[in-house]
């Protein structure tokens, strides 16, 4: 017989691995399985990644509770947004341009690198936990009686009280439990790469509406410090022979393209890394419960990412859940069914409330950067002439007021 232990979490990227570090600050030891090797350091640093995540703030404060924040090698912060429509009509600014780093007050968020943020979380999770297994592959999850049996492929197995399924887009948890997908298939590609420009981002994240979709240019940390306010990652959004016909380019035809639909923003893109390219689908389980099992982070939800809010909602479904937990281990009760159906009633309804309004048509509804939403549904100009109204929706779009009842409440 194989002791039971209190919680297993499959997927120890992101998301899986906040809410180990925050059930390990509040006093519990999870056993966390992950299908990828330990990075790198020296690898992972040397490559900027094509591109990177806009951090809110409460993400941001959320990693600075487990000690992440100050692991992070590099990473950008930005204290303005600007919007605006190649042909003219609407434009809108948030917050003020930088010629220095913004401060943390000035700062509306950061711009991280997906693996340099993955590199400090694992860094964390071996200095921290107990049980953190890499290259693991799980063969099967099969539910027991008010208990989870975890098959490893080494033949190894685990009993435990709560499976959590952090493990992205294509979970295997949520397949094992019978959680149905609804998809949604945007029929549109994301193209994405790293740009010089000859003029410095001033730390303000900008998005052009094109004929062919929205393109993004966010700011992003260099590798060489005297290039250091001239590096983006670019996001763009296109149908789907574009992208192709885009991503085949040259990098002196690419270069060139991005120079005339930049309008010369930042003067010649000077300079650009190999293109990746991502299909646009939105995915949403379900249900994020059943007994003895919860989903979070891309497991339950994947939005739009222009919405550039994916793993900000992943990171406040681990703070919601492991409030929920924590507090009712408190009164000796540990992940009853009532106790996942909060956290479940805490996060879905927003989750999918967020999703279908990146879903809608139309260009405000696809910008990558957040507060625009909102301000579609005032008005542009509206939103635009009144300073108290930009401020509303900033403090909306920061996502602290979404820890307000919670341990982590700033
Ligand atoms: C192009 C693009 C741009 C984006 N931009 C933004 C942005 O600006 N801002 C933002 O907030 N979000 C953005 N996102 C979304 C963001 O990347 C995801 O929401 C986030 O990575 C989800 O974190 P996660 O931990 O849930 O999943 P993942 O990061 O996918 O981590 C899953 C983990 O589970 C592990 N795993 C998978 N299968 C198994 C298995 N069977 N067994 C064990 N382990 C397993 C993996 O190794 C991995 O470590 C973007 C996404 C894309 C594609």
């Amino acid at each position: 017989m194989s002791t039971v232990v209190d919680v297993v979490i499959i997927g120890g990227g992101l998301v899986g691995g906040l809410t180990a570090l925050l059930l390990a600050e509040g006093g519990v030891q999870a056993t966390v399985l992950d299908a990828a090797p330990v990075l790198d350091a020296a690898q992972t640093l040397a490559v900027a990644n094509p591109r990177v995540l806009a951090l809110s703030q409460a993400t941001i404060h959320l990693l600075k509770t487990v000690k992440v924040w100050d692991k992070l090698a590099r990473q950008m912060p930005y204290s303005g947004m600007q919007v605006w429509n190649k042909n003219g009509y609407g434009d809108i600014n948030f917050g003020q341009v930088s010629v220095h780093t913004p401060s943390d007050q000035q700062a509306l968020g950061s711009m991280v690198e997906p693996s340099v943020l993955n590199l400090a979380i694992q860094e964390k999770m071996l200095e921290q936990l107990h049980d953190y297994r890499t290259n693991v592959q799980v063969t099967r999850v099969e539910q027991g009686i008010d208990v989870w049996h975890i098959h490893l492929a080494d033949g190894t197995q685990l009993s435990t009280k709560l499976v959590i399924g952090a493990d992205g887009a294509n979970s295997f948890v949520r397949e094992q439990a019978f959680i149905a997908l609804d998809v949604l298939d945007y029929k549109q590609a994301g193209l994405t790469c790293a740009i010089r420009t000859a003029q410095p981002h001033q730390h303000v994240a900008r998005q052009i509406f094109l004929e062919t979709g929205p393109l993004a240019l966010l700011p992003m940390a260099s590798l060489e410090p005297e290039q250091d306010g001239y590096w983006q990652s670019i996001v763009w959004t296109l149908p789907d022979d574009y992208a192709e016909e885009y991503a085949a380019l040259d990098d002196a035809a690419f270069t060139a393209l991005l120079t005339r639909e930049s309008q010369h923003m930042l003067g010649e893109v000077l300079q650009a890394t190999p293109r990746a390219q991502f299909p646009l689908k939105a995915r949403a389980a379900q249900q994020y419960v059943k007994a003895g099992l919860a989903l979070i982070g891309d497991a339950a939800h994947v939005i739009h990412p222009l919405a550039g809010q994916g793993v900000n909602i992943g990171c406040l479904d681990a703070a919601i859940l492991c409030d929920v937990l924590l507090h009712d281990r408190k009164r000796g009760v540990w992940a009853h069914e009532q106790t996942l159906q909060r956290y479940e009633h805490r996060r879905k309804g927003q989750n999918d409330a967020m999703m279908h309004s990146m879903s809608a048509i139309g260009w405000l509804e696809t910008t990558s950067l957040f507060p625009v939403v909102w301000a579609r549904n005032f008005g542009l100009k509206q939103v635009q002439q009144r300073p108290a109204l930009k401020d509303a929706f900033m403090s909306q779009a920061n996502g602290l007021h979404l820890l307000k009842d919670t341990c982590y409440a700033v």
